[in-house]
């Protein structure tokens, strides 16, 4: 595949400031199809020192502006929209298919979406006697994970450029390649040099002296909660804005009055799809107990028939992380019903499509976030067990409730703990505040509400 040998930074490819590269790896069949540059604390200090240059002309754009470029960039996606699906399954491993209509297809959306909100927002605003202007954040330091590699770009970059922002975005190590096709889109679109600085590297070099950098204003990371961690402790040290989104294990609560079927056969597409790699994905799913046995059955047939029409995970470590997961389950006396630990082909990360059925609220699988094809199917007893059941991990990004009646799931969902709730398989709203409750994470992306992750206000009294 085509890579760039370096570095974007200010409106430019610059050779990188080390000699170090990645190798980009297909995880379909383990081939090594391009390398990037592994970029430093020196090509760090050089994009930020861009960005914090170019951050006064951004700035003071009229948004109907930077709503034009935002237009332009939505329009470049659209164009390379093939290529964009291409590149994705090729480093991330995702069927084509699924790459044409979500990897490719949302950020479309939501580029889209900001050259709305841009062109619309009231970036300025009466109060009493006072005016008050919402202004750029500043710099932001993006990172960014491999699961939706254009998407988490596009989530963070978009908003970012509507407020007034520059950025320096470090994509995971996995996935640089559509990194660098969205800094190409970038340019293309004619976003100023400087507003927008890619260094690809790894988390612990160039992610790190990112986050630790003292002229970054805000740190936006998605990814695992252990470096989420790390990051917010820095952010908190130096008083910067930090904005965490860091995944979950989110219950699809079916209660008794649902269409069952239908419940467990959309549940079990949401944990198959991106092969499980998604923060939001239901991968707890809670069955009343008089519907128990049903329902398993049901799930365990969709299951295996998704077969190795899922694409494989990311990279081998996190093969082994899922696989481990597995092995655990049934150690701990979970029941499995379809898939298993074992390889389904020898070339490429696979795992099987994998449902545990008499799963424990306390039970690793049902607590933990496994980052693969693994469902976990727990049983309750009545509708406050079920809230226990649903509320009883660290974690509150997402969730789904299914019952007859819309009023029904909507009154169990307002006392979910979690950011996100889909009711009886509501679709997916680009403009919808998406993060999360407790250990999921701090702030909000997409739409308005994202958007005002990049504002700081000053008020004007009269
Ligand atoms: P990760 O290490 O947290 O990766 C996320 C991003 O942070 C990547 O760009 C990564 O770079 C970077 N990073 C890593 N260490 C860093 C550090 N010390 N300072 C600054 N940045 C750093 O996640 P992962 O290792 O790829 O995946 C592990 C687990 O995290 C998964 O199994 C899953 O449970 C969770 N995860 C969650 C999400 C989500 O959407 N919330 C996404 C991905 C993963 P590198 O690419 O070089 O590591
Ligand atoms: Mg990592």
């Amino acid at each position: 595949m085509k890579a760039h040998d370096g570095m974007y930074i200010d409106g430019a490819w610059r050779p990188a400031a080390g000699r170090d590269a990645i190798e980009v790896v297909n995880p379909a069949d383990e081939q090594v199809i391009a390398t990037v540059p592994a970029g430093t604390a020196e090509d760090v200090d050089a994009a930020v020192r861009a960005a914090r240059a170019a951050l006064p002309g951004w700035a003071a754009t009229p948004p109907a502006e930077r709503a034009a470029r935002l237009t332009a960039l939505r329009d470049v996606l659209v164009a390379r929209k093939d290529e964009i699906a291409e590149t994705v399954t090729a480093e991330l491993g995702s069927p084509l298919a699924f790459s044409q209509a979500v990897h490719a297809g949302v950020p479309i959306a939501v580029a889209g979406s900001y050259a709305d909100l841009a062109a619309t927002y009231a970036f300025e605003e009466k109060v009493g006697n006072s005016t008050v202007h919402h202004e750029p954040v500043g710099v932001v330091g993006a990172i960014t994970p491999w699961n939706y590699p254009l998407h988490q770009i596009v989530a963070k970059a978009a908003p970012a450029l509507a407020a007034g922002c520059t950025i320096v975005l470090k994509p995971a190590e996995d996935t640089p390649l559509t990194a660098q096709l969205f800094a190409e889109a970038a340019h293309e679109a004619g976003i100023p040099a400087g507003v927008l600085n890619l260094v690809t590297g790894l988390g612990p070099v160039a992610g790190q002296a990112l986050a630790e950098h003292p002229d970054v204003d805000l740190v936006s990371f998605t990814g695992s909660t252990a470096v989420g961690r790390r990051i917010g402790a820095t952010a908190g040290a130096a008083v910067k804005r930090v904005a965490l989104e860091l995944g979950g294990k989110s219950a699809n609560v079916i209660l008794p009055s649902a269409d069952l079927a239908r419940a467990v056969n959309v549940g079990v597409a949401n944990v198959m799809s991106n092969s499980g790699q998604t923060c939001s994905a239901w991968t707890r799913m809670l069955v009343h107990r008089d519907q128990y046995d049903e329902a398993v059955e049901l799930a365990a047939t969709a299951a295996a028939k998704y077969g190795d029409r899922i694409g494989p995970v990311v990279n081998a470590k996190q093969r082994a992380r899922v696989r481990g997961y597995i092995e655990k389950g049934i150690a701990e006396g979970a029941r499995l019903v379809a898939g298993g630990p074992e390889a389904p082909c020898e070339k490429g990360y696979f795992v099987s499509p994998t449902v545990f059925a008499d799963v424990t609220p306390d039970m690793t699988v049902a607590q933990e976030e496994i980052f693969g094809p693994v469902l976990s199917i727990l049983r309750y007893d009545d509708e406050d067990d079920a809230l226990r059941i649903a509320n009883g991990t660290v974690y509150g990004l997402a969730g789904a409730v299914w019952a007859a009646d819309e009023t029904e799931a909507v009154a169990f969902a307002r006392r979910m703990d979690t950011g996100q709730v889909d009711i009886n398989g509501g679709r997916f709203n680009p403009l919808a505040p998406f993060g999360g409750y407790k250990q999921s994470g701090v702030g909000r992306e997409l739409g308005a509400h994202g958007l005002t992750e990049y504002l700081q206000t000053k008020s004007l009294q009269f």
